[in-house]
């Protein structure tokens, strides 16, 4: 089924050593972008043979997987032709046909996290009706449907207004700001208007954006990665710095915070939540994700147990591996598209050459096939002594891009 070179003959090869009792275990993964290829990274380390559907030829995971199925993840014949092939499906995008991964758990395949947890989460006002009713705190939301109701929400909320769809976000595609009960209108033609579902939030006035990885093996033992900050720019994730620097009771309450949200869900794997703290020293929660997530890329140089690892871990039964750092801080730069084509090519090689002259710094490039604005092309970690050391050696390496490219 692999459409690219290098394809695996679908038997067990001759030379396979049951080292963990995993190796003839095809984790089958939805979705073959970053998230899917640096799990496929993890696996190869672990002898565990990952399988990955995606509809694109060349996805970012398809040259590094065991074997890559091309078609969608949202098709139910195809997720279900799919999942005859694999011991145990997972996801690393929550986009998928829920309905289709349910009526296979029915059938005893094993998904993990449980379909349950992908239905909740897919539909952010869902995911966020869910969390209100197990009393995790949240910015205040309603359901919008027309234009009326929108005006009610901004007279209840204030301005500005998040509204939001329910379904399909990503990198804050799907979200947009009223300013004022005049914006309503267009903003909400600029989300598509109200045929796919929009609902409002509450403006969050946050001081810091943080996040918690949460990890839950097959027995139901959890363990927490460490809180750090992720700094956004225009909806996008830019740079995630770990350690946070808050206070230990801020720790404290963002740890806990998402271990109750991620007890209210189903099934193994890594969970990634995003946190607001507020200004009166609060923290809401804004979204979960039930896969591997950007503000965890440092885990694999920072931590002793990647983020990558502990998923592959948590959903095929092994042991969950120890989440702290073993280097006191890290800084994550996202390499995103600054132009389209070459050009946009020719500025992230500039900024991966400074990189590898930075101390302590490691670059992933994803190898999308195509370079769009603002799209995820890869990272850059730094670890070092500090997080003053390591913001430091970012600045210089960013400076000195800037000072080039004038
Ligand atoms: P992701 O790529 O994380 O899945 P997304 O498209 O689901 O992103 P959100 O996480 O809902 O988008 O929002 C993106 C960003 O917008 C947040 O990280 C935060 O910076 C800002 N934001 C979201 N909700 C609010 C809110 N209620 N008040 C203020 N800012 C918000
Ligand atoms: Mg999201
Ligand atoms: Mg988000």
């Amino acid at each position: 089924c692999r459409a690219s070179s290098g394809s695996h003959d679908s038997s067990p090869r001759k030379h396979d050593i049951p080292v963990h009792g995993m190796s003839e275990m095809i984790v089958g993964v939805l979705g073959g972008g970053q998230l899917g290829r640096m799990l496929c990274q993890a696996a190869s380390q672990m002898a565990i043979k990952v399988m990955v559907l995606d509809p694109q030829e060349n996805c970012p995971a398809s040259s590094l997987s065991y074997d890559h199925m091309v078609g969608n993840f949202d098709d139910s014949a195809t997720v279900q032709e799919f999942a005859k092939r694999c011991g145990v499906l997972t996801v690393e995008i929550e986009h998928v046909d829920a309905a289709t991964l349910e009526k296979l758990e029915q059938q005893g395949v094993d998904c993990q996290p449980k379909a349950s947890t992908i239905r909740i989460i897919q539909d952010k006002y869902l995911q966020k009706v869910h969390f209100s009713r197990h009393g995790i705190p949240l910015p205040e939301f309603m359901q919008i449907d027309d234009l009326e109701s929108a005006k009610r929400a901004g007279d209840l909320y204030g301005y500005p207004l998040m509204i939001k769809s329910k379904r399909l976000a990503y990198d804050g595609r799907g979200n947009a700001v009223a300013k004022s009960e005049e914006e309503l209108s267009s903003v909400i033609t600029v989300l598509g208007g109200f045929d796919h579902g929009l609902y409002v939030e509450k403006w969050a006035p946050f001081v810091k954006e943080l996040a918690v990885i949460v990890a839950r093996g097959r027995d139901n033992s959890i363990l927490c990665y460490p809180v750090v900050e992720t700094i956004h720019k225009e909806n996008i994730c830019h740079v995630v710095k770990a350690p946070a620097n808050v206070s230990s009771k801020i720790q404290k309450m963002a740890t806990e915070v998402a271990c109750k949200a991620v007890s209210s869900l189903e099934g193994a794997g890594v969970f990634a939540v995003e946190l607001f703290l507020t200004e009166d020293g609060q923290i809401l929660l804004n979204e979960v994700a039930p896969r591997p997530h950007n503000s965890g890329h440092h885990t694999i140089e920072s931590c002793y147990t990647s983020q990558f690892e502990q998923h592959l871990r948590a959903v095929v039964g092994l042991p969950l591996g120890d989440p702290s750092m073993k280097t006191p801080a890290a800084i994550m730069y996202n390499l995103l598209g600054e132009d389209e084509g070459d050009r946009g090519f020719d500025l992230a090689h500039q900024l991966i050459g400074r990189a590898l002259c930075v101390p302590g710094a490691t670059v992933h490039w994803y190898d999308k096939p195509e370079m769009r604005k603002q799209r995820k092309m890869g990272h850059i970690t730094i670890v070092g002594p500090s997080i003053c050391k390591v913001q430091n050696r970012l600045d210089s390496m960013l400076n000195k891009e800037k000072f080039n490219s004038q």
